[in-house]
């Protein structure tokens, strides 16, 4: 009896020393893993901690905040692609004049004369612009002062009046338009001037035309954090189709969606 008892107990014993070194080999490799990948980092820095030769970055005046009755001014190295004075920027998509409505400091979606894009061409930028939705309040879901910004012209920031106004969530203001809704509603009354400050990054694709590198977005509406760098799966749309190879710089886009959405203190800067 005594003797099967030490015997299990040995036996126990014996378990229990292996499986504790197994525990803490299990636990080295994971700590050793772990350090490890945090040091395979450090070369992707090329400068050394605090020197004082590594190029400083350029210097800018950056620009001033919007008030409900002034649009504010842009940073000095922006792109000033609407400051109230004109539409010399914008083009329709056949190359035409833009035929939306300047006035008042404000740009104007004419409804039905199309959607317009920039003469210049974008890949990486920040863009902030300003907009204001139609008063009275007309129409509901989707017909209630939709617009857009199309980055690229494929990928759509949606601009729309969810204010006290439902909609499907990926479609509401500051989606994704069909793939993110926003992480909060953070839409002001319509006639009240709104903001978004967006930091895209283009889709990248090899010499085959394959992806490489998916386009990412973060939106900033009324300076609050509405999507927090997402990866688009593809361009824009009722439907989901995958990306299809296009150049590394495109036209932005304001979207023409029969409501007469107001835009103002439009400006770019293309981000290295
Ligand atoms: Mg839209």
């Amino acid at each position: 009896m005594f003797r099967h008892a030490k015997a299990l107990f040995g036996r126990t014993r014996n378990s229990w020393t292996a499986a504790g070194l197994l525990v803490l080999a299990i636990g080295l490799f994971i700590g050793c893993a772990a350090h490890s990948s945090q040091q395979s980092l450090l070369p992707t820095l090329k400068w050394e901690p605090t020197d004082t030769s590594r190029p400083a970055p350029p210097v800018i005046t950056p620009g001033t905040a919007s008030t409900q009755q002034q649009p504010g001014r842009a940073p000095s190295d922006a792109i000033v692609l609407f400051d109230g004075s004109g539409v010399s920027h914008w083009e329709k998509n056949d190359g035409s004049p833009a035929e939306w409505t300047v006035q008042n400091g404000y740009l104007q979606v004419n409804p039905g004369t199309g959607s317009i894009f920039t003469k210049q061409k974008f890949g990486d930028v920040q863009l902030h612009l300003e907009w204001a939705e139609p008063v009275p309040a007309q129409g509901k879901s989707q017909g209630r002062g939709n617009s857009g910004i199309k980055f690229m012209g494929k990928y759509e920031v949606q601009v729309l009046d969810s204010y006290h106004s439902s909609t499907y969530p990926d479609g509401q203001t500051g989606a994704v338009y069909g793939q993110y809704p926003p992480l909060v509603n953070a839409d002001r009354p319509p006639g009240v001037w709104q903001m978004y400050d967006i930091v895209f990054r283009h889709p990248h694709f090899d010499e085959n035309g394959n992806l490489t590198k998916p386009a990412t977005v973060t939106v900033f509406q009324n300076g609050v954090v509405v999507q927090d760098h997402v990866v688009l799966v593809g361009p824009t749309g009722g439907t989901r189709h995958p990306y299809s190879a296009h150049p590394d710089k495109l036209p932005l886009m304001l979207q023409d969606h029969h409501n007469p959405v107001r835009y103002r203190n439009i400006w770019i800067r293309e981000l290295g």
